[in-house]
C-alpha cells in the first residue's frame, strides 16, 4: 500500500452505502466529481440487492465479503465500528485505503485522525486506515484551529446541542414518527433511541465512563487532542441530544494563554477553510441547525469576550455532522491523497 492513491479513476467501495453516511458519501462522490472507477455499495443482507442509482449508473446493494475487496482502491466505511474492526484486514490486505468513520481505530497511534483543513500533513503517515473524528470534534477543530494558531490554548469547555441523526437514519425516522405521537396526544415510545427525543432532550446516551463522563464526551477530548497535537489540553464536554433533525450545535468556551481581541478572532474565523460566519448583532441572528443543513462549512457567531476571564472567548457553532461531521470529511481525506 502506498501513502497515495493513484490519479486515475479510483475502484472505490462505500461499506454502509444504505446507511445515513453512506447515503451522504455516494452524493458527494457525485457532487465534487471525485474520480470513480467501479462504485460498490455493501451493506449487510438486510439491504443487499436494494437497488440505487448513482451518477446516471444503475447499482445494486451487496452483502459485504471479503471478495468484495478485490480491486479495491478505496473504502469509504461507515458500518459501525464492529463492521470496521471485522473488515480491516481484508480491506487493507486487498490493497486497499480505508477511511474509516467509526470511532474504531481513532486513538491507535499508527492511524492518522485527520481533519483536512486542521491537520492534513497527519494523512500521508498512513499504514492502510485513516480515520475520520467524531462528528463533535470535527465541527469543533475548525473553530479552534484558526485561533490555536495565534495564541497558545490554555482550556476548552463545550456544551453540545446534537441531533438525531448523528444516531443515523432510523433516528431520523424515529423523531418524525414519535412528533406526530406527541402532537396527536399519544404517548411516544421509543425503539431506536432509549428515549424519546420528540419535544424532548436527554444527556448523551454512550456508555458511562469511570469519571462519570460518557463515551461521546470522552472521544472529544481525546480526539480532540490527537488531531491538534496538544495532548495536555485542558477540555470538558457536556453532550446533550435534543430534538433537531440534522445538524449539530455547540457552544464552546475557550481560555488562551493570552487575551484574545474578539475582533481579530473573528477575522480569522471568517477567513478559515471550511468555516462561515454568521453574526448579525443587530437583530441577534446566528448560526442555526437549519442555516447548515445539506451545507459544507461549518457557521460559527455570537463571538464575544468571556466576561468571567479576561483570557478567553465564547463562541457558538453549528454544523451538518453527516456532511461535515461525517461523510464530506471523509471525502477530503481520500482527495488529499491523491497523487498530483
Ligand atoms: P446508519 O444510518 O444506521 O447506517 C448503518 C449502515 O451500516 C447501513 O448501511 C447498514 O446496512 C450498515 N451495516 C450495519 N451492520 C452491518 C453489517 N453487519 N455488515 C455490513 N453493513 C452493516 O448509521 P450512520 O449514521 O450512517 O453511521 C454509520 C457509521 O458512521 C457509524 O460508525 C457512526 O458512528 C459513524 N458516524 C455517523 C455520523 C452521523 O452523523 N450519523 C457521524 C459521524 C460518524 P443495512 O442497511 O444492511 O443495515
Amino acid at each position: 500500500m502506498t501513502a497515495t492513491l493513484p490519479n486515475r479513476p479510483l475502484n472505490v467501495a462505500v461499506l454502509g452505502a444504505s446507511g445515513a453516511v453512506g447515503q451522504e458519501l455516494l452524493l458527494l462522490l457525485e457532487e465534487r466529481q471525485f474520480p470513480v472507477g467501479e462504485l460498490k455499495l455493501l451493506a449487510s443482507a438486510r439491504s443487499a440487492g436494494q437497488p440505487q442509482t448513482w451518477n446516471g449508473r444503475h447499482l445494486v446493494v451487496e452483502e459485504v465479503t471479503a471478495e468484495a475487496f478485490q480491486g479495491v482502491d478505496l473504502v469509504l466505511a461507515s458500518a459501525g465500528g464492529s463492521v470496521s474492526r471485522l473488515w480491516r484486514e481484508a480491506i487493507t490486505s486487498a490493497g486497499a485505503l480505508m477511511v474509516d468513520n467509526s470511532s474504531a481505530f481513532r486513538m491507535e497511534p499508527d492511524v492518522p485522525l485527520v481533519v483536512p483543513e486542521v491537520n492534513p500533513q497527519a494523512a500521508h503517515a498512513h499504514q492502510g486506515v485513516i480515520a475520520n473524528p467524531n462528528c463533535t470534534t470535527i465541527l469543533l477543530t475548525l473553530a479552534l484551529a484558526p485561533l490555536a494558531a495565534k495564541r497558545a490554548l490554555r482550556r476548552v469547555l463545550v456544551s453540545t446541542y446534537q441531533s438525531a441523526s448523528g444516531a443515523g437514519a432510523r433516528a431520523m425516522d424515529e423523531l418524525k414518527d414519535l412528533s406526530r405521537v406527541v402532537l396527536d396526544g399519544g404517548v411516544p415510545n421509543s425503539e431506536v433511541l432509549p428515549y424519546s427525543l420528540a419535544f424532548n432532550l436527554f444527556l448523551h446516551n454512550s456508555p458511562l465512563q469511570d469519571n462519570s463522563y460518557c463515551e461521546e464526551e470522552m472521544k472529544m477530548v481525546n480526539e480532540t487532542r490527537k488531531i491538534m497535537d496538544l495532548p495536555d489540553l485542558r477540555f470538558s464536554a457536556t453532550c446533550v441530544r435534543v430534538p433537531v433533525l440534522r445538524a449539530h450545535s455547540e457552544a464552546v468556551n475557550i481560555e488562551f494563554e493570552q487575551p484574545f481581541p474578539v475582533d481579530e478572532a473573528r477575522q480569522l474565523l471568517a477567513a478559515a477553510p471550511g468555516v462561515e460566519l454568521i453574526e448579525d448583532q443587530a437583530v441577534n441572528r446566528f448560526p442555526m441547525p437549519t442555516d447548515v443543513t445539506g451545507r459544507d462549512p461549518v457557521a460559527i457567531g455570537r463571538i464575544r469576550q468571556d466576561i468571567s476571564d479576561p483570557n478567553a472567548l465564547e463562541l457558538w457553532l453549528c454544523g451538518d455532522q453527516i456532511r461535515k461531521g461525517a461523510a464530506l470529511n471523509a471525502v477530503q481525506i481520500a482527495e488529499l491523497l491523491i497523487q498530483n
